[in-house]
């Protein structure tokens, strides 16, 4: 029989209810547990994908090419259950496809409610994860969210249901909450109280509370929350400050025994815990020595989560070669200012410059051209540069523009009447008015070519990554980029589309047409994002001279 463990949270949103319910999931992996983990997001839309990133922070996608939440690469970075479509509820779906049941007249003429049509409907996604493997022991599932949400309630009321038809040995609560300081540093306990009420007011009794708090919560304190709010005294544990990596945190939660509170509760036979993976990992953290500083050129620059895997995979880069990597977080619009694009990358900036250059993904028309002086600045300067699905376009762009010297080269996502459009819609978008879901999405093929750097990266010629992209290296250019020099070094099995491309004569300069980032891990970095900053370190450490 499988078990659940439904992750809320409360007092505010923000707390790290995506790390904690992975790190659950990390640590139950740990003692040999199949764990799947499923995320509710009681927003409206169908999906994130025709989310703006500020709104949502960035798009994570799975191999199926589902556009999800980005909770789903926490937790594909701490676990190592599959993610698919099935993974992700969001309001939206669940009131879609009860919609479409009502009028298909299957629900033979009853009136439909959010109790039961709307939480069976729920349930059944839930079950469908939960069935789907047969080996599956555990389910988490974290409501989006802050208890208290209007939007919340349907999915905290198929948690209670649930925990009420599985019976306590099989189903759980687990809430975090924030216990904030006040002046004087006096920890505050009442939002906590506040929290759990309202979790019971929708008939739901915690069985586990991790508290959000700058220190570990001592024994008085923990009773004090234990009797308040209805809990045993060693249920409630702390998320502190830490000032490591969110990584540490299934260590953290370890040394306080939740995993073992959790087995306990849900009677599973206690079996040996094996965190080899996660020590090591931290021990790679710790000794890492001198640091890089990546730019990164994009158009989000102000909210971190919109490049969130990006960012994580060039930390895990980081971790297995030896180094920290800063991330200098440049606004392309700012290369289209006056300032050259030496003044701001190179070493005479203010802020001494970056190492190596990173463009992420990304749409639309403003700070391309930045983008381009940052690619065009990184291969005449010999310094590493990697670009992701936007980022490779750019190259292509760059050498169009000034290799070719056709001025106007340019993605017809950019400017529909370039006469040199190297980057271009693939036929079968031409048509597509429809802009949810229907890019090139999800796991996809490629084949490397012998003696190229992605072979080297990767040690395999057949590579599936993940894609989220609509326009393409225009097939028409091949020949005129490739005998002006540039390697065209991966395609997709039928060689009918360009997945990678590498600068000559040049230490480090490769754009893949994928999204390398989404299956990147902190105890496996993704094969590019070790290479690139490999380069960026030793080229650093000859002095900033060609390696
Ligand atoms: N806007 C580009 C395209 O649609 C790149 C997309 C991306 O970087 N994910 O092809």
């Amino acid at each position: 029989m499988n078990k659940f463990i439904f992750v809320s949270g409360g007092v505010c949103s923000s707390l790290g209810k995506g790390v904690a319910a992975s790190s659950i999931g990390a640590l139950l992996e740990g003692r040999g547990l199949n764990v799947r983990m499923v995320k509710c997001d009681p927003y409206i839309n169908v999906d994130a994908g025709t989310m703006s990133p500020y709104q949502h922070g960035e798009v994570y996608v799975t191999d199926d090419g589902a556009e999800t939440d980005l909770d789903l690469g926490n937790y594909a970075r701490f676990t190592s259950g599959h993610l698919s479509k099935a993974n992700s509820i969001t309001t939206g779906q669940v009131y879609e496809s009860v919609i479409r049941k009502e009028r298909e007249g299957r629900y033979l003429g009853r009136c439909v409610q959010v109790i039961p049509h709307i939480t069976d409907e729920i349930k059944s996604r839930i079950m469908a994860v939960a069935k789907e493997d047969p080996d599956t022991d555990v389910v988490i599932v974290e409501i989006g969210g802050t208890v208290g949400d209007i939007e919340s309630i349907p999915f905290l009321e198929t948690a209670r249901q649930m925990i009420r038809e599985a019976g306590r040995a099989n189903a759980m609560s687990v809430h975090l909450t924030l216990i904030p300081e006040v002046a004087g540093g006096e920890l505050k306990t009442k939002p906590t109280q506040h929290s759990v009420k309202a979790m019971q007011e929708q008939g739901i009794q915690p069985d586990i509370l991790i508290c959000r708090a700058p220190v570990i919560l001592d024994e008085p304190t923990r009773r004090k929350i234990a009797l308040f709010t209805n809990m045993e005294n060693d249920s409630v544990f702390t998320s502190y400050n830490i000032s490591t990596t969110i990584y540490e945190i299934p260590l953290i939660f370890y040394e306080q025994k939740l995993d073992q509170v959790i087995l306990k509760k849900l009677g599973v036979e206690s079996r040996h815990a094996n965190l080899k993976a996660w020590k090591t990992m931290m021990e790679h953290f710790a000794f890492r020595k001198g640091t890089v500083r990546i730019g990164i050129v994009g158009k989000y620059m102000d909210l971190h989560d919109a490049y969130k895997s990006v960012y994580e995979a060039l930390f895990h880069a980081g971790l297995e070669t030896g180094v920290e990597v800063e991330l200098v977080k440049i606004d392309s619009a700012r290369l289209e200012g006056p300032d050259d694009a030496d003044a701001i990358l190179g070493p005479s900036a203010p802020d001494g410059g970056v190492d190596g250059i990173l463009v992420p993904g990304g749409f639309g028309q403003r700070g391309i051209n930045g983008m381009v002086k940052a690619a065009n600045w990184a291969r005449c300067n010999t310094v590493p540069y990697f670009g992701v699905c936007l980022g490779m376009q750019i190259m292509v762009i760059d050498w169009g523009r000034n290799v070719l010297g056709w001025d106007d080269a340019d993605s017809t996502e950019f400017n529909q009447d370039s006469k040199h459009p190297v980057i271009s819609l693939l036929e079968e978008q031409e048509d597509v008015k429809d802009y949810g879901g229907t890019m090139r999405l999800g796991k996809w093929s490629t084949v490397a070519e012998p003696g190229s750097r992605i072979l080297a990266a990767y040690k395999e010629k057949n590579i599936t990554e993940r894609h989220r992209h609509r326009y393409e290296f225009s097939n028409k250019y091949r020949k005129e980029m490739t005998e002006s020099g540039l390697y065209l070094t991966a395609f997709t099995p039928d060689k009918s589309l360009v997945e990678c491309v590498e600068w000559p004569d040049h230490p480090w300069g490769l754009g893949v047409q994928f999204h390398p980032e989404f299956k990147s891990k902190p105890t496996a970095a993704a094969p590019l994002f070790r290479e690139f900053i490999a380069a960026v370190r030793d080229r650093k450490q000859k002095g900033g001279k060609e390696a």
